[in-house]
């Protein structure tokens, strides 16, 4: 295939170059111009269209006493019915309290082969005040808005390795791009300077000084089912938090389902959703164990559940400015900092956790996402929505449901007559 300089081409040349190469038919053309769009162009590279994945709002969201719909943007079903029963569940209690510490992100000028860690550390010590200055001279117009470098710290690491950590207030925005440019400013001041080269000088996605924390208190008795007491099903919530904690496998899928709702939101709100799993499960572990982000204890009558999370996400920059969907987002929030952004994502995450382990410990997942499940089929296999209805309570009670059978089902209503196409 030949492909040189296919980011040289223009968009016309380098779709007639792909549909020579794949054989792409008039359809597979259909599908990529009817997903084009002029923005997509001025974000990423080589771009063909936009891939479409579906958005919703969750529902029954009070954080901090105020009433949120929450816009998600995800593929998976039950995703946001989960949201919004989570949330729903924790009004017995007031809803969700929220806070964020400092938006103080964390990059690193990394060193190799340092043969004198302690000597390098006093050295480095001795220079913080003008480190600082270097790497705030670097992007002066975040010191104007009252953020900037702040502080350091210096880690010496195994195999010789010392970093020089940076913490930056980004005040309004994720930051990754005027943290590398600082970073990359302080490493050459380094190497003049100090004579030190650096490996070297990126953000960390582990930003564990930019934090969000959501709690909620339910009432006990408001969690009784038909089958189980609230007593009951809130000691089991809390032993399935429990073995997120000692199990990292169960922590893995636990942590997962907090991501569900986190990511959606993240992605909604036009934000950067690798830089956001990767500082939370880099989080999950802090503490040398993989483990559960969140935790959930009963005391006084009540069902207490907590969870923190890194927060490097931005209300601007990046390509939220230029993603009018992002700037929808923050209307249905009604937000206006990204300290409200991240008191909302913290506290889906903890409604969808909520959600997940109550379904779990009381009626098992599968029954709600075999509802969904049913839907997705039979529209995948061409169900009308007049036809939805009554052929989802037919496939439910069938003992498979794949696609074969959602066919099969549609078929026998029609010819029975009992729906039309
Ligand atoms: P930008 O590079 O867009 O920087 C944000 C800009 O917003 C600033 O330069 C600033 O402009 C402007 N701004 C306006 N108002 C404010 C305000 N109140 N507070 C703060 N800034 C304001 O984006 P980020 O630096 O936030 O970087 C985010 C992007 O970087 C994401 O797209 C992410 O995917 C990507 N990225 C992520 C990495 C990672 O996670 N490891 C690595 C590299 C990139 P002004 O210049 O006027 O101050």
């Amino acid at each position: 295939m030949d492909l040189n300089h296919f980011y040289k081409k223009n968009y016309g040349d380098r779709l007639a170059l792909l549909k020579a190469q794949l054989g792409l038919n008039e359809a597979d053309l259909e599908v990529i111009a009817n997903g084009r769009t002029e923005k997509g162009n001025q974000i990423i590279e080589n771009y063909l269209t936009d891939f479409p994945v579906p958005e919703g709002v969750a529902v029954n969201f009070l954080i901090n006493g105020k009433e949120k719909i929450v816009p998600m943007v995800t593929e998976e079903p039950s995703v946001i019915a989960a949201a919004s029963h989570g949330a729903k569940m924790t009004l017995a209690g007031g809803g969700i309290q929220a806070r964020t510490t400092d938006h103080l992100m964390m990059g690193q000028v990394l060193m190799a082969n340092v043969e004198d860690a302690d000597e390098l550390s006093t050295q480095l010590n001795q220079n913080e005040a003008a480190i600082l200055k270097v790497a705030n001279d670097a992007h002066p117009s975040i010191v104007k808005r009252g953020g900037g470098a702040k502080k350091l710290r210096i880690r010496k690491l195994a195999h010789q390795f010392v970093s020089l950590d940076i913490f930056i207030d980004t005040k309004e925005a994720m930051g990754a791009n005027m943290i590398n440019t600082m970073l990359e400013a302080v490493a050459t001041y380094l190497h003049i300077k100090l004579h030190q080269t650096s490996l070297m000088a990126v953000l960390s996605n582990l930003s564990d000084e930019c934090l969000a924390t959501a709690t909620c208190q339910i009432p006990v008795a408001s969690l009784a089912t038909k089958k189980l007491s609230g007593e009951d099903v809130a000691d089991r919530i809390v032993i399935a938090s429990l073995a997120a904690q000692v199990d990292p496998y169960r922590a893995a899928t636990h942590n997962k389902g907090i991501m569900n709702g986190v990511d959606a939101v993240v992605m909604a709100t036009g934000n950067d959703w690798r830089s956001m799993e990767s500082g939370a499960h880099a989080y999950a572990v802090k503490d040398g164990q993989y483990r559960g982000l969140s935790d959930w204890k009963v005391s006084d009558g009540k069902l207490i559940g907590t969870l923190t999370l890194p927060m490097p996400v931005g209300f601007v920059g990046g390509s939220i400015n230029i993603n009018s969907s992002a700037q929808l987002a923050h209307k249905f929030l009604q937000i206006t900092s990204v300290k409200e952004l991240e008191t909302v994502i913290v506290s889906v995450g903890l409604a969808q956790n909520l959600a997940a382990l109550n379904a779990l410990v009381s009626e098992g997942i599968q029954r709600g996402h075999m509802h969904l499940q049913a839907k997705s089929l039979l529209l995948s296999v061409g169900a009308t929505d007049t036809e939805l209805p009554n052929a989802q309570l037919q496939l439910e009670k069938c003992p498979v449901m794949d696609a074969n059978t959602a066919k099969q089902v549609l078929k026998t209503l029609r010819n029975k007559g009992e729906i039309n196409e």
